[in-house]
């Protein structure tokens, strides 16, 4: 059988191999991506944040995406019953990006991974990891392609970012269950004609439609809106129908969609997601290492998947270009603290949201401004700057905050 020699196999052509495979190109390394799926394809995760523009800007491949018109995204809007909360970028805590975009994910991806691949990176597309064998840190993958080829790749070090198909965990059992409830989603993209041009296109809207279920509102550059109701399955239970009528029943119930997205076009038929929410014993082992999604996924509410994954890359990639020239690594300290760090935070934001503590603090008569700013940053992206409260003491200081404008809130009202 043919086999082929490569410095890193990359696996998965999305966001995380892309800027992966990009930094270990530069640095000189012969790189080869494996993705199963012919590109353009479609994946959900379209809003993304300020700080995930660094990892792209490190990997070399802001350029690219800046040249498509992607919508320009600068903060993020909370709606609850009329009552709103805005955040915008510029005022944040942290130093760093101010803007990012919101993307068809079949376009984004594609650019990424074309611009990846001009720098150098071959990607065999449709072609899908069957099996890994390692010999110390050296491996030797077996892949297959759309007509059933087989071939094996020999390579000095994998990097697995092969995200809902979770190559190594899947072939290794390194699966976890995720600490978070599973929760499903019913989406689609709207044309929207009915768009206000005043606080939107330029910012996700989350809107709170009922305890536990919320909408996500993402305008694109092209006149399309994504739209998508989140919550336990229990909640879509209650609506009848084929996917479309389900859809349109869940928009007219919610004030805030209602008039806006009635009897509007939809461009693909609502699709439904569900139980995404993954976690992995490690991230690491002789001879790979685990990024983006494939390490823990969270939960779509603020946003944090692609900037977790390229920023996991990042670090990844640095760390293995150490590895192949001949130096020490701390995997531990150096790759699965500071990913996990990143999870943690928006971990203890995910659970505040579902369990309200954040509608408290967003929706409050008289917020402090200086502590919006550091809320901010975290909505930013910038979860590892612990100089910032709202990272640093992220699992109580939500909590305790909340506590405080409870407690205001009931003094003033007596
Ligand atoms: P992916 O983008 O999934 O790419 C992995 C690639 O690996 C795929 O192309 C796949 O085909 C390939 N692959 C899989 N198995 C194999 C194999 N065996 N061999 C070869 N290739 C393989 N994130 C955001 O940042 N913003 C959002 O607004 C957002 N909204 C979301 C909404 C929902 C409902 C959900 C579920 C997620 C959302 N996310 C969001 C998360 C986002 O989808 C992911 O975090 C992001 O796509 C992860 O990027 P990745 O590169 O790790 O994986």
């Amino acid at each position: 059988m043919q086999i082929e020699h490569v410095d890193v196999l990359v696996i998965g052509a999305g966001p995380s191999g892309s800027v992966a495979a990009a930094i270990l190109r530069k640095a000189g390394l012969d790189v080869r991506i494996v993705e199963k799926m012919k590109f353009p394809r479609f994946v959900i995760g379209e809003s993304l944040l300020p700080r995930c523009m660094e990892a792209l800007d490190d990997a070399g491949l802001i350029n690219a995406i800046e040249s498509k018109s992607f919508q320009k995204k600068y903060g993020a809007k909370f709606v609850k019953n009329g009552a709103v909360c805005d955040f915008t970028f510029k005022e944040q805590h942290t130093t760093g990006w101010t803007y990012t975009w919101q993307v068809q994910r079949a376009d984004f991806d594609k650019t990424l991974a074309d611009a990846t691949e001009q720098m150098g990176v071959k990607i065999d597309y449709e072609t899908t990891v069957t099996h890994i064998e390692f010999n110390g840190s050296d491996s030797v993958t077996t892949v297959v392609d759309a007509k059933g080829a087989e071939k094996k790749i020999a390579a000095r070090f994998i990097v697995d970012g092969s995200g809902y198909g979770r190559v190594i965990p899947k072939l290794f059992g390194l699966d976890k269950p995720s600490s978070l409830l599973p929760r499903k989603t019913l989406f689609s993209h709207i044309k929207d004609l009915r768009r206000s041009m005043a606080d939107e296109p330029n910012r996700i809207t989350a809107v709170v439609h009922q305890p536990g279920t919320w909408i996500w509102i993402i305008p694109f550059s092209t006149g399309l809106t994504s739209v998508g109701f989140v919550g336990e399955p229990s909640f879509f239970e209650q609506f009848d129908g084929n996917p479309d009528q389900r859809f349109r029943a869940m928009l007219e119930s919610e004030p805030h969609t209602k008039e806006r997205f009635r009897d509007m076009e939809f461009a693909f038929e609502p699709k439904t997601l569900e139980a995404w929410s993954a976690s992995t014993e490690k991230f690491y082992g002789e001879g790979f290492v685990l990024t983006g999604n494939v390490t823990e996924f969270l939960d779509p509410i603020f946003s944090s998947g692609v900037t977790l994954a390229t920023v996991s890359s990042q670090t990844a990639a640095h760390l293995v270009i150490k590895k192949l020239k001949g130096e020490t690594v701390d995997w531990e300290k150096e790759y699965m603290e500071p990913t996990m760090q990143g999870v943690n935070v928006f971990r203890s934001y995910v659970m505040a949201w579902y369990e309200g503590t954040l509608d408290k603090i967003f929706f409050s008569k008289n917020p402090n401004p200086a502590i919006k700013q550091q809320i901010c940053s975290v909505l930013a992206g910038y979860v590892w700057d612990q100089s910032n409260p709202f990272v640093a003491q992220h699992d109580t200081a939500l909590k305790r905050l909340a506590r405080t404008i409870e407690l205001t809130e009931k003094i003033n009202e007596e």
